[in-house]
Parts: structure tokens; C-alpha cells; sequence
């Protein structure tokens, strides 16, 4: 089959790979039908998160077709056309059967290195390094799905394959910051960064009851997309002071809850900005905090952040002062899509969500790496890249 798969930071290329096979009962084979580029893909590019080896196949959103099933598989047939959550549960840990597929204890088969960075071992990530389970990912002709019962979600008719993609993980992970923002009616709720995840996390905040939410961005055209499409107060960072915009638009109290789907290659201005970005080119920390910490900053007292941007190692300069101080509430994670997924169907069903507006560059798979090139830096207004094999 055909795969694009990662070489060396900032290069990408398509090769001819072995076809996967089922190697546990509870295996499916996808065919997949599309397969998106995400914010997180951008810092494997850019090498910023370790133990990925030259041939290894990216991609973790996305939608196939069933085409075989391990023999413990009964709940899904050939044909069945499905998405998969790109965090990878297994149904039966501890965790798991308290719907917290994200914090699974048995999809990761590498332990020690996630073992040793964060004391525990995480939850395996198809397409996203042998630290997170070493699993190919989706941008090829077939993917294996792992535990399929538990991670793969038959789509409802009705549902086009361009809203559907998008419920493997934008849309979920969006919803996932949402809920546990602890938004209550009437709040304002502000995000950071309006890519795809910043989307959802905006028209989710909405459904649960958000009654203004404020965008934060530098892309002129994603913040519009956020004005017409999510209906969020949109501001730009590069010529608006953030915190002082908040605070008029809050009658000077702050926004209630604050979710930052940015992560840890912020962009910002001034001085901090390039502080960080030499800090982590010398790799003497390993992210880049300013939306973070604008978020901390700028949240209410007795405010809830909540933190989609993906990190990997440490952060300099955390301000753990205004958290203790504001008596802030911090809450974070990989997305728990399988809590979500039936949910987001009904909301699409019901003309309450749409993502497909996400999906700005549908491409084949041998256009790839021009895929990633165009996300990377945000040519062509290109929100989502979707491959087609
Ligand atoms: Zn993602
Ligand atoms: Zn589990």
C-alpha cells in the first residue's frame, strides 16, 4: 500500500509499505476513506517530540471502511463505514470503565518512555511516536485498528464523510476542553488559537451553555471563520492588547473559563515570545508557553482553564503563582472522544454542529507532504488538510 510516512524533521515522504494485518482478535482493517492533517502532526514535523524513526506513518484522524475483523470482533462488519478516537482506549482497564478511554492503561505497549517523562505510562496515539505505542498511522490505503470495538464508531446515515472525519478527533477534543471548562449558562468562555480543535472547542462551549465566547488568534482568516462560522467576538493578538480586551468586554472581571488550544509552539510577540523560542531551539525546555500563560493570566479568580494544546516536556516561567493566587482551576488531557462521539452525531444530525467547514484542502495522498507544507505555514487559509487515499 501506499503510506506517507516521516523521515527526518520537516520531511515527510509518500512510500509503498507492507499491507497491515490483524494481529490480535480484537484487530479491525480500515480502508481509509480520509485521513486529516492536525496542529499536534505539526510538532512531530518539526521534531519536537522524540522517538519517532524514519518510515513511520502519521496521521490519527480519520474515517475508513471496514474491510476485516479479527476473530473476537462482533460488533462490526465488513462495509461498515466508521471513524476511529486517535487516542486508543481498550475497554477494560480500570480507566477505561470509568469512560476515561484517554488515561488507558493497556493501549500502549512501549511503557518506559512515557513511564519516565511523566511517572506513569499514557495511552497509546495512532501515528504518533513509539512513546505513545508506536502505531502506524492513518495518512495510507490501511490502517489497523486496535480494540476496535472500543475506539471505532459506526457514522449514522445522513452524515456526510466530511462532517464525519472530523469526530475522530477535532470535534471531540474540542468538546472534551468544552466540558471540562465547567461552563455554566451564562458564562464567557475564551479561546486560544482557532484552528480546527480552537472551532470545535467554540462551538462546544456554545452548546454547553456559554452564552459569549472570544477568539484569540493572529490568522485573519481564521478568526473570521470563527465570527461567521462559530459565531465568537473575534481578537487578534498581534494588534490588540488581549488582557485589556478581555477585561472590557468582562465589565474589567476576566472571562470565566479559558480553554487554550494552542500548545506548546505558540506564537506571540515581544520579547517572552523570543525568550521561549531560544529556550527551546537550545532544547533547554521544550515548549513554548505564552497562550498559556496569557490564558492563566488573563482567566477570573475562581476561573477554569482548561488546556487542549498538546506539551511534551517542561515549560519555563509557569506562573503557578496566579494559579494559587486567583485560585484558578487547571484541567487538561488528551481527548476522551469515546465518552463524546454518539453525542456529536446526535448534534450534527440536528443541525446544532457542522464541522465540516473544517476541511479547506481535500487532497490525494501523494499530495501530502504539499499538504503539510501548506498547514505548516498557513498558506491558502489551509484549516485541514484531508487526504484521500
Ligand atoms: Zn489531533
Ligand atoms: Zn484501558
Amino acid at each position: 500500500m501506499r503510506a506517507l510516512t516521516w523521515q527526518a524533521p520537516d520531511r515527510l515522504s509518500v512510500e509503498t509499505v507492507p499491507d497491515p494485518a490483524i494481529v490480535n482478535p480484537k484487530d479491525v482493517i480500515l480502508k481509509v476513506i480520509m485521513s486529516s492533517v492536525c496542529g499536534s502532526d505539526l510538532h512531530l514535523l518539526g521534531g519536537y517530540v522524540p522517538t519517532m524513526q524514519p518510515g513511520d506513518i502519521i496521521g490519527h484522524e480519520f474515517l475508513g471502511e471496514v474491510v476485516e475483523t479479527g476473530s473476537a470482533v462482533s460488533a462490526l462488519a465488513k462495509g461498515d463505514r466508521v471513524i476511529a478516537i486517535s487516542i486508543i482506549g481498550c475497554g477494560e482497564c480500570a480507566y477505561c470503565r470509568q469512560n476515561d478511554f484517554h488515561c488507558c492503561d493497556n493501549s500502549n505497549p512501549n511503557t518506559p518512555q512515557t513511564e519516565l517523562a511523566y511517572g506513569y505510562t499514557c495511552a497509546g496515539i495512532f501515528g504518533y511516536s513509539h512513546a505513545f505505542g508506536g502505531y502506524a498511522g492513518s495518512h495510507a490505503t490501511y490502517v489497523r485498528v486496535p480494540y476496535a470495538e472500543v475506539n471505532l464508531f459506526k457514522v449514522p446515515e445522513g452524515i456526510t464523510n466530511e462532517q464525519a472525519v472530523f469526530v475522530s478527533d477535532a470535534a471531540p477534543t474540542g468538546f472534551f476542553g468544552a466540558d471540562q471548562a465547567n461552563i455554566q449558562r451564562g458564562d464567557t468562555v475564551a479561546v486560544w488559537g482557532c484552528g480546527g480543535v480552537g472551532q470545535m472547542a467554540i462551538r462546544s462551549a456554545y452548546l454547553l451553555g456559554a452564552e459569549r465566547v472570544i477568539a484569540i488568534d493572529r490568522c485573519t482568516d481564521r478568526l473570521a471563520l470563527a465570527e461567521r462560522k462559530a459565531h465568537a467576538i473575534p481578537l487578534n493578538y498581534e494588534t490588540t492588547d488581549v488582557h485589556e480586551a478581555l477585561l472590557e468586554l468582562t465589565g474589567g472581571r476576566g472571562p470565566d473559563r479559558c480553554i487554550e488550544c494552542v500548545g506548546m509552539e505558540a506564537h506571540g510577540t515581544g520579547i517572552e515570545y523570543a525568550y521561549d523560542k531560544v529556550k527551546q531551539q537550545l532544547r533547554l525546555h521544550t515548549e513554548r508557553g505564552e497562550a498559556l500563560r496569557q490564558a492563566i493570566y488573563s482567566c477570573r479568580k475562581g476561573g477554569t482553564l482548561s488546556v487542549l494544546g498538546v506539551y511534551g516536556g517542561l515549560l519555563d516561567k509557569f506562573p503557578m503563582g496566579a494559579i494559587v493566587n486567583k485560585a484558578l482551576t487547571l484541567r487538561s488531557g488528551q481527548q476522551a472522544g469515546q465518552r463524546y462521539a454518539g453525542q456529536l452525531f446526535q448534534y450534527i444530525l440536528a443541525d446544532l454542529l457542522d464541522p465540516s467547514y473544517l476541511l479547506t484542502h481535500p487532497m490525494s495522498l501523494e499530495e501530502g507532504p504539499e499538504g503539510y507544507r501548506l498547514f505548516k505555514h498557513k498558506e491558502q487559509n489551509c484549516l485541514r488538510a484531508v487526504f484521500m487515499p
